[in-house]
């Protein structure tokens, strides 16, 4: 199976296999997990930030770092199609008792220009804006990557104004290989980051929280709330570990995977994509014009070996991981443009 739904679909490697068996243990939630202890250095150290914290999911990374900087009843500003307003249920509602002023973009690159306009102070008439959160590199605006200039323009305002800001990082070492930006250099000026270990790092399980020492100090008590406190996760924290060192310089072939299959799309008749606009790892093409429905297009790939799902009702995604190689992404081409012609010809006939 060619299966490019997800970069999270991505296996543990041997070496993390072995690393996970030998991984030495004890009582995180006594802070006595050496490894979990060492990952949650290593995250610091790299992202340039204070402490790191250990989390099983991106959406708790993401959560718990919206909570540190809020309070009930304020806003976060953040993207309208950011993951933290569409795929975490309502969290930010449920649990920071936040509302979300979304912001409309082309390519979920927000800009200080915008957020500014949407920034509230107290008054008698509006909820003062808690925190603006960036998503980078930008999942549902297909892997679209922010410019440091912005980035820093966004932290030094927000700063200047009072208001933290939250990175959702879950790719942010994609967004440092497409950039060739360290991700420390990258995160700089935000005051919180979240990144996952599980996707296309490829390690089975966790994220990485990372921030100044007192605001992740509170964090690990959200965590332990959420249900979060993991005890010997030392042999998750291990493929994490090899994560982080190993994985960031397969990053790069994941991109040239995907300009590769943007290109193959594109020259598939009924497909709209344009291949200059994929930074990263992400694909999102328009299949309105082959006649068929994204679930339709889904499942007939699916019987011939390759799994790619809808986005929309008219937009699927494609998301190149270690798991799936160049050969793979030529045979993924090839299967659509299969799956597409013998629609055509199907109407063509009748
Ligand atoms: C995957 C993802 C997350 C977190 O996902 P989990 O499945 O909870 O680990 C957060 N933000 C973005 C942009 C993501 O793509």
């Amino acid at each position: 199976m060619i299966d490019l739904r997800s970069d999270t679909v991505t296996k543990p490697t041997p070496a993390m296999r072995r690393a996970m068996r030998e991984a030495e243990v004890g009582d995180d939630v006594y802070g006595e997990d050496p490894t979990v202890n060492r990952l949650e250095e290593r995250a610091a150290e790299i992202t340039g930030k204070e402490a790191a914290l250990f989390v099983p999911t991106g959406t708790m990374g993401n959560n718990i770092g919206a909570k540190v900087h809020t309070e009930h009843g304020q806003e976060v500003i953040c993207d309208c199609r950011s993951h933290l307003l569409n795929y975490e249920l309502s969290m930010l509602a449920w649990f920071s008792g936040c509302v979300a002023r979304p912001i409309v973009t082309a390519d979920g690159i927000l800009r200080w220009e915008q957020i500014h306009k949407e920034v509230r102070a107290v008054n008698p008439h509006s909820a003062p804006t808690g925190l603006i959160e960036i998503e980078n590199t930008h999942n549902m605006a297909g892997g679209t990557v922010y410019p440091l200039e912005v980035i820093e323009e966004i932290c030094d305002g927000a700063h200047e104004s009072g208001i933290r800001v939250h990175m959702d990082g879950a790719r942010v070492f994609n967004a440092a290989a497409a950039t060739g930006t360290s991700v420390r250099e990258i995160v700089a000026r935000v005051d919180t980051v979240m990144f996952c270990l599980s996707k296309g790092l490829g390690a089975p399980v966790g994220s990485m929280l990372a921030g100044p020492k007192e605001v992740i100090a509170r964090g690990r008590l959200y965590r332990k709330r959420l249900g979060g406190g993991m005890r010997q996760a030392g042999v998750l924290a291990a493929a994490g570990l090899l994560a982080l060192e190993e994985s960031p310089r397969q990053l790069p072939e994941d991109h040239r995977n995907a300009k590769l299959l943007a290109e193959g799309l594109a020259r598939i008749p009924g497909i709209g994509i344009d291949p200059a606009k994929v930074q990263t790892n992400i694909v999102i093409f328009e299949v309105t014009g082959t006649g068929l429905a994204p679930a339709d297009i889904s499942a007939r790939l699916r019987e011939k070996g390759v799994r790619i799902n809808g986005i929309s009702g008219t937009h699927m995604r494609a998301v190149t991981h270690r798991d799936v190689d160049r050969a793979g992404c030529e045979q993924a081409i090839e299967t659509l443009a299969e799956v597409v012609h013998s629609r055509s010809l199907v109407s063509a006939g009748g």
